[in-house]
């Protein structure tokens, strides 16, 4: 798709006028593509008035609002690579960012000025500082009502699809520090063509936005692809799990985009049956590996279809893989069909020089139109992941079936080798997550007294699991699965740690484990 992602969604979207494109599920305000449109303009306008040039990053720093969308095209259309920030980030992380980056400017929303101020004043460099909510300015920021009423011309930036950068999000940071990944106006727009059939959107479809905007897959799922076909999106800043059936109970839902761990409420929790959600067609999840028995669960009790898997990464912009609606009993446990114009290879993790075994696990490689650009600033780590013939190196673990579905199992560096044997924390926590009194798990891998790696499960009590002991589970996961398999350690905590994209910090438990052994020694 070769014209500036500003174009491909609103250039598309511009039939749609007086339909409502954004409603905030706190307060009812909405705004149409109408307006969309010419916000967008007006806040491009102010930011090449204000001095912004084309290349200049401006950090987009906000929760999900329904100004988010209108900032986010205005800046692009002024010229301006977006990096998305964390809305929860501390200053001194949100600094690592600009300074990463190189951000000159800032939109932020009010309750985070304070962060936003002390980031760029840590960093320097930042030329002015925007509020993007009703606050009027004061002293050391600019209200976005000033952008709205802005008489500036239109910048007239002439953008190269294939080269300038649109959005520069950083990924995850589940394996390590976040990195900047350079998304090109081509390779945005191009997954959202190589998306389009297998997931349509219409007029009719009413989408709620409670995964972060920030996160690519957000920024793809939420907000690019239903803009750009006259759907409604309904935004809410985080995920809180009443408000969130409220909303799709109110505003009549039609479809989800989620990660597993809503998923899992949507299968578990009690609240779930006091709400309306009849309006539902389908339920999408990605991000995270997902149980198939959790996943039919899910809706088994919503009266849904079977919940459609999608599967990509930051660096691809973000999609390789989706279970098409169209198909009406998708095998359980896949992640999809390969989009379009997309190729994979899936090699051998003994030999990455060898294509693995058909059906058998191994490291999948993706090449194709989506692929980044590259790690902003780091050609190393950029040389690491896409090799010299255009591939990939997702770092997962997958396999297809017959048919050309794919089943993810989990991160290369995830899996536990258990004398020998290779055990995927993503299949524990899925089965221990089929445990009735058990409300979250986490599994990774620790040494025990004899030095041998062992998976270690973390375990969140549900709500009458007062008497279960860490003795119940582990029998129970013995019961199921190979003995290789086994959880050998376990212990309860009070919630999982997880990105703002569902994903488990493993990490963090590893830490948590280190300082714990530090201590009793
Ligand atoms: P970092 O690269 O900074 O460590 P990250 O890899 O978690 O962080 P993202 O780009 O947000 O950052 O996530 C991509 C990863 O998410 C994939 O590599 C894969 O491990 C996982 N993933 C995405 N979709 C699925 C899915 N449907 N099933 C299993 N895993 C998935
Ligand atoms: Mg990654």
């Amino acid at each position: 798709l070769d014209v500036p992602i500003h174009e491909a969604v609103l250039g598309e979207a511009a039939g749609f006028g007086d339909t409502v494109a954004l409603i905030d599920g706190t307060n009812g305000m909405s705004l149409t593509y109408a307006q969309l449109d010419g916000f967008h303009r007006r806040i491009a306008a102010a930011l090449a008035e204000a001095g912004l040039r084309k290349g200049d990053v401006l950090a987009l720093h906000s929760p999900n609002t329904i100004a988010y969308p209108a900032v986010f095209y205005g800046a692009t259309r002024a010229g301006a690579s977006v990096t998305t920030v964390h809305p929860l980030a501390t200053a001194e992380e949100f600094a690592k960012q600009l300074a990463d980056s190189g951000a000159k400017w800032i939109v932020t929303v009010s309750p985070l000025l304070d962060t936003a101020r002390r980031a760029a004043e840590l960093t320097g460099g930042v030329q002015e500082i925007y509020v993007c909510d009703q606050a009027p300015a004061s002293e050391g920021h600019t209200s976005i009502l000033d952008m709205l009423s802005s008489t500036a011309p239109e910048p007239a930036v002439a953008i190269d699809p294939g080269e300038d950068v649109a959005a520069l999000p950083y990924s995850s940071g589940t394996t390590g520090t976040p990195k900047g990944v350079m998304l090109t106006h081509r390779s945005i727009g191009t997954n959202l063509e190589q998306l389009r059939p297998f997931i349509p959107m219409g007029e009719a479809d009413r989408i709620l936005a409670v995964l972060p905007f920030f996160h690519i897959y957000g920024l793809t799922a939420l907000m690019n692809a239903p803009l750009r076909c006259g759907s409604t999106v309904v935004v809410l800043p985080r995920f809180d799990l009443a408000q969130f059936l409220e909303a799709i109970q109110t505003h009549r839902i039609t479809g989800l985009y989620v990660a597993p761990p809503i998923v899992l409420a949507l299968a578990k929790h009690p609240l779930v049956g006091e709400y309306d959600l009849s309006s539902l067609r389908y339920i999408v999840s990605a991000a995270a590996p997902l149980d198939a028995e959790l996943a039919e669960a899910c809706s088994a009790r919503l009266g849904l279809p079977p919940v459609r898997q999608a599967y990509g990464m930051t660096e691809l912009s973000p999609g390789t893989h989706v279970v098409p609606l169209s198909v009406e009993e998708p095998p359980a446990g896949t992640v999809g069909k390969l989009l379009p114009n997309t190729e994979m290879r899936i090699v051998s993790l003994e030999d990455p020089a060898r294509d693995a075994e058909p059906g058998t696990d191994g490291e999948i490689l993706i090449r194709g139109p989506q692929v980044m650009k590259g790690y902003l600033g780091r050609p190393d780590a950029t040389a690491d992941m896409i090799d010299a013939d255009g591939w990939v190196h997702t770092g997962d673990v997958g396999r297809t079936d017959e048919d050309g579905w794919l089943y993810v199992v989990d991160r290369v560096k995830e899996l536990i080798k258990y004398k020998g044997y290779q055990v995927a924390p993503a299949e524990l926590e899925a089965l221990l997550l089929t445990h009735e009194q058990v409300a979250d798990a986490a599994v990774i891998g620790v040494y025990d007294a004899e030095g041998n790696e062992v998976p270690k499960a973390f375990l969140v009590r549900g709500p009458a699991a007062e008497s279960l002991t860490e003795d119940d589970v582990m029998a129970y996961v013995a019961e199921r699965v190979s003995p290789y398999k086994k959880v050998r350690q376990a212990e309860f905590i009070g919630a999982v740690p997880r990105a703002a994209s569902g994903k488990i910090l493993r990490r963090e438990l590893r830490d948590r484990e280190k300082t714990e052994n530090t201590e009793e020694q």
